[in-house]
């Protein structure tokens, strides 16, 4: 399985990095290897002194596509959670300058936590989800996906058009403003409204 990232899919968090407002969508990929193995702390790896919390409503793909409508996109996926794009900013803006990919800042063992699922049919309104991230108990981000420049089915629209969606494929839809460095000892704790989808502790 694969998942797919959405960057830069709200105003707030583009602004906060001074990234340009794209076009079309940013995608890039993780491998299946970067995600965090339930209940395994997060160790910051020693290739970075920058690691960002990112976090970002995700969703589960359940059947195989392509060129998906977005109207018929909603038949695709039936879970929503919440999870982090770990980035290692200072390698990420690194590579940025230097106009190389961003996989080393990203795709990494461990960038990638995938909180508990939850069923679609729990929400009236897929495009009005409420989430944030708290860190040691203090908010640091908060979203809403009414938020987003590509709202859910226009992103599996879009990334449909290169990709094949195989079922258990995950797209990560973008993050708020908010995003900041983590140090060792801090719990990462996430929420769609007030169920709490995952504790991460960084080590
Ligand atoms: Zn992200």
């Amino acid at each position: 399985m694969k998942l797919i990232c959405i960057g830069r899919n709200y105003t707030d968090h583009i602004e906060e990095l001074e990234n340009e407002k794209p076009t079309d969508p940013v995608v890039f990929l993780k491998p299946d290897t970067s995600i965090l193995l339930k209940k395994q702390p997060f160790f910051i790896p020693d290739f970075s002194n920058d690691i960002h919390h990112e976090v970002e409503v995700l969703i589960k793909i359940k059947k195989v596509g392509k060129y998906i409508d977005r109207k018929f996109a909603h038949k695709y996926y039936d879970e929503v959670s919440l999870g982090i794009d770990f980035t290692a900013r200072d390698l990420q803006s690194s590579l940025k300058k230097k106009g190389l990919p961003w996989e080393k800042a990203k795709a990494f063992d461990g960038a990638a936590v995938i909180g508990k699922w939850i069923s679609k049919e729990e929400f009236s309104d897929v495009d009005n989800i409420d989430f944030r991230l708290e860190k040691n108990k203090e908010i640091v981000q908060q979203g809403n996906t009414k938020l987003m420049l590509w709202k859910i089915n226009e992103l599996i629209e879009y990334v449909s058009k290169y990709f094949t969606l195989k079922i258990g494929d995950v797209i990560f839809t973008g993050t708020p403003a908010g995003v900041g460095s983590v140090k060792t000892d801090d719990i990462l704790t996430g929420y769609i409204s007030d169920k709490q989808l995952f504790s991460i502790k960084i080590k």
